[in-house]
């Protein structure tokens, strides 16, 4: 009997991975709709852009799918933790709550890459009065949780790799652009906030 419940929650875990995923996708896809009808805007370094998105999506999907499907790459795995687990869950379950904050909040202004759409209005308000960038906190608890509920040391951590990736080569540029476009205003807003940690950083 013992041996059994092992058995069933690294399973539950993998199963909880997925309702993550889900659960960000159903959040995400009415406003990758939106989007798409929304005139684009000046999208500055779309290469380095779209190279950035493969290498966080590869992190964020396509390496912890396999592990979760082929238990690959099987040389990497360590020894499951239930409790790792559960916090995981509740990690994920935080990431998909601030990551709908944030969508209902940027709402017509999020875009995929780098952009300023035609009419684009700063918004300092809702979640954005706490931080700057609190998709990117979303973004990064996902990350966490993916490496909490997988036993594995590269589909665990992959997440973190990845989007910290994407991060790290796209903040300033973001923040460039966005004080290009909105000024001063911006500017007052960079000093009252931080990134992604209210008060921390
Ligand atoms: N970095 C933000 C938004 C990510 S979506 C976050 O983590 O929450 C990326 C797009 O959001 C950028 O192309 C930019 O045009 C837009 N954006 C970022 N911050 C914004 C803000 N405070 N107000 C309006 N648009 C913003």
């Amino acid at each position: 009997m013992p041996a059994r419940s092992q058995a069933v929650t690294p399973l539950l875990a993998k199963s909880a991975w997925w309702a993550g995923i889900l659960g960000w996708y159903v959040i995400r896809y009415p406003h990758q709709w939106r989007a798409r009808q929304i005139p684009r805007g000046e999208k500055p370094g779309r290469m380095l852009e779209l190279t950035l998105l493969s290498i966080s999506f590869c992190g964020l999907f396509v390496i912890p799918v396999t592990y979760v499907i082929t238990d690959q790459p099987g040389f990497a795995n360590y020894m499951f933790s239930p409790a790792a687990a559960w916090l995981g869950v509740i990690v994920f379950a935080l990431s998909l709550v601030l990551f709908y904050r944030t969508h209902s909040d940027l709402g017509r202004f999020w875009s995929r890459t780098l952009e300023i759409r035609p009419s684009h209005q700063l918004v300092t308000t809702g979640i954005y009065s706490y931080v700057r960038h609190p998709m990117y906190s979303a973004f990064f608890l996902w990350a966490l949780a993916q490496a909490l509920l997988l036993p594995n040391w590269i589909a665990g951590p992959a997440g973190l790799a990845g989007f910290g990736t994407l991060f790290c080569f796209r903040i300033r540029r973001e923040e460039r652009m966005m004080e290009e476009a909105f000024g001063d205003a911006y500017h007052a807003y960079a000093t009252r906030t931080r990134r992604l940690v209210p008060g921390l950083f």
